[in-house]
């Protein structure tokens, strides 16, 4: 059903009473290591769902290799895309203060060298893909390949960046939150006029996430607003991911965009009721439930 290209991380998680300041040491506790990366989340929480899923991708030769490819096997996504590169796994360093604020490094490794070959070698699996979905933590040149190749693109523009009037135009859905909306657009501004001037750049269609408000959807000049289910949020990371992952299904098997979100606004918010990133995603009886 959908064919992800993007990234993979091993989370080394530490929790620390605060966070160090510039040649400060400050001890933590112990390390937790979780599967994560935008391109993995997304390929896991579709999957868990019940989706047909493959990741495209590149991760070390390692111990954080072998994590990552364990667990995608474990949903059950397809990484027979996913090569083994003589660089270390993309990791991303992520310190949790007490008030569940995080400050992250990431060190992309692997994740850096998937190039636009990668995709041209696997032209015929993103062809037959009714959509490709895609993140901006791998390089421009195999994201921008891969949607050229797609039917259908869903692109995550996270972590934002200036990206090319092409790769705009190919974004079906743009997707990004209320910060990246704000980055692209160079001012923030309330979410429905948001949609709209994204639109004007050019894409098809856009998707802003609002958290705990949902997410505002704009197609063909008309702006739908999508509500969230009211949960008691325990963690947030990941849930973008989560709704990218759940709507690049969802239109995969033909629903209507403002539909296909208002789906992945309650896997967002199934996702953000637990700790962690894909530890945190619902299966298709928990969304139901919700
Ligand atoms: P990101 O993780 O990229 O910042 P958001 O915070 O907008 O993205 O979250 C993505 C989706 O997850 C939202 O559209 C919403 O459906 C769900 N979500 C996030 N936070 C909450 C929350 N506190 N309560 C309910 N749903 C939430």
């Amino acid at each position: 059903d959908v064919v992800v290209v993007g990234s993979a991380n091993a989370d080394l998680v530490v929790r620390v009473e605060r966070h160090p300041a510039p040649g400060e040491t400050v001890l933590g506790s112990e390390l937790a290591v979780h599967p994560g990366g935008k391109g993995a989340n997304q390929a896991v929480a579709a999957a868990r769902l019940g989706a047909r899923v493959a990741l495209l991708g590149r991760v070390g030769a390692d111990q954080h290799g072998r994590l990552l490819r364990e667990s995608l096997e474990h949903d059950g996504v397809d990484h027979g895309h996913l090569h083994d590169t003589p660089a270390a796994s993309g990791i991303a360093m992520i310190a949790v203060g007490p008030q569940g604020d995080n400050s992250i490094i990431v060190a992309p490794g692997a994740n850096a060298r998937v190039t636009e070959g990668d995709v041209l070698q696997a032209a015929p699996l993103l062809r037959s893909a009714p959509v490709v979905s895609l993140q901006l933590e791998i390089p421009l040149p195999a994201v921008l390949a891969a949607a050229r190749l797609a039917r259908r693109a869903v692109v995550n523009l996270s972590p934002a960046a200036p990206v090319p009037d092409e790769l705009l135009a190919l974004c079906d859905p743009l997707v990004v939150n209320e910060h990246e909306a704000a980055l692209l657009l160079g001012v923030p501004g309330e979410a429905d006029r948001q949609a709209k001037s994204l639109l004007a750049l050019g894409p098809r269609s856009v998707v802003i996430t609002l958290g705990a408000d949902g997410a505002v959807v704009a197609e063909d000049g008309a702006v739908h607003a999508v509500p969230s289910p009211r949960v008691a949020a325990v963690d947030t990371t990941g849930a973008g991911d989560a709704f990218t992952g759940a709507l690049a299904w969802r239109l995969a098997v033909g629903e209507p965009l403002t539909a296909a979100a208002a789906f992945a606004a309650r896997v967002g918010a199934a996702a953000v009721r637990r700790p962690g990133a894909q530890d945190s995603y619902p299966t298709m009886a928990e969304v139901e439930d919700l």
